[in-house]
This record gives structure tokens, sequence and C-alpha cells, in this order.
């Protein structure tokens, strides 16, 4: 049994006095839910402390980056390392999310290397990977999942490869209130669990958590959960709220 893992992510949004606020509310909420499932926040990087030191003890939430360098320290203008962020009691990193491989030209190599670099610091990659509409509506949706994921776990091994959680996101869903039919994630889900068992092997691929990412809310998140393969949500916009975070999570679990 994959235990489900259900994530927030804030992108530019959210500072840290707001922070403060959603936490107390968000947390209070919660009740047994985080019993239910993982449950991941993923702030800016400076709203990353705020958060942290909002957080009550054994609230059953971890934290998460948004993104990590490939570098371990030096000439590196507004990069963040995987060191600072241990630093700070950050357990996850979002890897390689779309908008970061469409606006800062993250290619699969350079996923690779971050995802190569969080592992080696201990921290919990959520390995992001997705077709545009075009390349869907183009027929070339296994093809480009096969690459992303096949060059994304590229040198890492069986072991560590269970411990990452992978976001499918088609992109033509994210924040466009356009979500994925069940099917059609369930489909892509199934497809890309297939690939994790082609380049890590069976036991890899029915360990390793799979999330679904693309206007995910509390009216389809029952639906998107109980498919076999999907084993919880990466959410933007429904996760800006407190309440209707704790709502989608309710009705995912
Ligand atoms: C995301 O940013 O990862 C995302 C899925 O956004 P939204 O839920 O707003 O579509």
């Amino acid at each position: 049994m994959r235990k489900p893992i259900i994530a927030a992510n804030w992108k530019m949004n959210i500072g840290p006095k707001e922070a403060e606020d959603f936490i107390s509310s968000f947390t209070a909420g919660l009740g047994s839910l985080s019993d239910q499932a993982d449950i991941v926040i993923a702030p800016p990087f400076v709203t990353i402390p705020a958060a942290v030191a909002a957080l009550p003890a054994n609230s059953g939430v971890s934290v998460s980056s948004q993104n990590v360098s490939e570098q371990d320290n030096g000439a590196f203008t507004g990069e963040i390392s995987t060191m600072m962020l241990k630093e700070l009691f950050v357990r996850y990193v979002i890897i390689g999310h779309s908008e970061r491989r469409t606006l800062y030209g993250e290619t699969n190599a350079i996923i690779n290397a971050k995802i190569k670099k969080a592992i080696a610091a201990n921290l919990k990659p959520i390995f992001c990977i997705g077709e545009t509409l075009e390349e869907r509506d183009g027929g070339k949706l296994e093809e480009v999942l096969r690459s992303q994921i096949t060059e994304g776990l590229e040198g890492i091994s069986a072991d560590d490869a269970k411990g990452i959680v992978i976001a499918y996101e088609p992109v033509w869903a994210i924040g466009t209130g356009r979500v994925a039919t069940s099917e059609q994630a369930q489909d892509a889900h199934a497809f890309c669990r297939s690939v994790v068992a082609d380049v890590c092997g069976d036991e890899v691929a029915q360990a390793v958590r799979i999330q679904y990412g693309g206007s995910m809310k509390a009216d389809n998140a029952g639906e998107l959960l109980a498919q076999p393969d999907i084993d919880g949500g990466l959410v933007g916009g429904a996760s800006l709220q407190a309440q209707s975070f704790l709502d989608l999570i309710s009705a995912a679990v």
C-alpha cells in the first residue's frame, strides 16, 4: 500500500507573515487527516523559516522547497543549496516543475543533477514531469514522459529511486482550470509506472508514489485519488487558502 502524499505548491505566493496565519488555521483544521496522508507545504524560499517555525511539533506536515541548486556552493548568484535547505529542516524538494522547465530552461540533465544532489543530502525529491497540449495532441505523450523519466532518473540506484515522489502534471492542466479526466490521468500514471519499472525495476515501480497535478481541487480530488495509480496530488491554486487545501485533502483521502 502506498500512503497518499498531498503537497501544496505555493509558487511565488504567501510571504512569511501570511504563512503564519495560514499554518495556524491549517493545522487547527487538520485533525487526523495527517495520519491518512503525508502532507507537504512548499513555500517560497524566504517563507520557509516562518513556515517551519509556525508548524507545531508533530503536526504531521513537512516542508518542501520549490527548487534547489545542483551546485554545492560558490559563485551562483540567486541560487540555494541543499545544505542550506537542510539547515532549515526542509524535507522535500520540488524538482523540474514545468514552470522551471519552460520559463527557466531546466533540461532533463539539469533536473537529473538536482535529483542526485537532493538525494545525496537526504532530501526527498518531488520530481515533476508532464506533456504540453501540443505534445499530447501530436501523439507524443508517451515519448515525452519516457524521456523525462529515463533521463531524470539516470544513474540513480533502485534504493534511492524508491524514495522519490513523481508528480505527473500535464502542462495544459496547470493553473488553467482544465483538469485531466480521471481516465486520462490514470492512463498516464500507469504508463509512468511502467517506465519506472523499465528503468529501475518492478519493486521500485510498485513503491514509488505518483502524484497528479493540474487544477486539482476538492471537487475532483476524490475521483482522481480513487484511481489505482494515483497516489496523491501536487496542488497549486487550491492550496493558497487553508480551508480550500483542507477541503481538498478531506476529499482526497
Ligand atoms: C502546480 O503548480 O503544480 C499545479 C498543479 O497548479 P494548479 O493546481 O494551480 O493547476
